[in-house]
């Protein structure tokens, strides 16, 4: 401990680990969407002072001094009172999903979207969409990818009404992936500008199998 307040670092807040079970340390650094992989006597010393908050054998990219922190809070701070001026709709095009996680909340209804739905969010984003700097769509389930007919549809008239306003238009998906094949992800990527991807995985192989 003393070693940290003699050095002014602290270890990043942004900075996760996680033991793998083929016995590799796992480190996540979600500020700087990086992960690192280490093995052997090498991960266990790093672990160990981790735990022991004694950061002299920590290598760099793991701390942060105190400035450096607070700098970088405050640059994700200004990204989201930035991207609190988008217009941002969560958009289910099915709550019905191909998997059965033992977890999931919904009831897998394989309900596809009214027409009066979807020309409902065409009319309410053509509306609004000059109050704002941007549109973001997220797509959510269910499987969004259960529903590509809809996605398809919607993207096209939403892309198309950002252009009209000239404002820029960003899309992300949470997906289970199964359906996100060679072909598909070409089509949600060129042509929806889906440029985000979050993919739902429980794990190693047979962790996620479970359930
Ligand atoms: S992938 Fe998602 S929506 Fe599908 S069953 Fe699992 S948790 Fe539910």
């Amino acid at each position: 401990m003393s070693n940290n307040l003699e050095t002014g670092r602290q270890l990043s807040p942004f900075i996760k680990t996680i033991r793998l079970m083929d016995g590799n340390l796992m480190i996540l650094d979600s500020f700087n969407s990086k992960m690192y992989k280490l093995s052997g006597e090498y991960a266990d010393n790093i672990e160990k002072s981790i735990l022991n908050n004694d950061l002299s054998k920590c290598p760099q990219y793991l701390t942060l001094d105190n400035e450096l922190c607070a700098e970088s809070m405050d640059l994700l701070y200004k990204d989201y009172l930035k991207s609190c001026n988008f217009l941002q709709l969560i958009i289910l095009p099915t709550e019905g999903c191909n998997f059965r996680c033992t977890y999931c909340y919904e009831n897998h209804e394989n309900k596809k979207m009214l027409p009066e739905t979807k020309e409902s969010i065409i009319n309410f984003v053509e509306k609004n969409i000059s109050k704002y700097t941007a549109l973001r769509i997220e797509w959510f389930g269910g499987e969004p990818l259960c529903n590509i007919s809809d996605v398809n549809e919607l993207s096209q008239n939403l892309i198309q009404i950002c252009k009209k306003n000239k404002k820029p238009y960003y899309a992300s998906m949470t997906t289970n992936g199964y359906l996100l094949d060679v072909e598909t992800f070409r089509q949600m990527f060129l042509k929806n500008k889906i440029l985000r991807f979050q993919i739902t995985l429980d794990g190693v192989k047979e962790t996620h199998d479970l359930n």
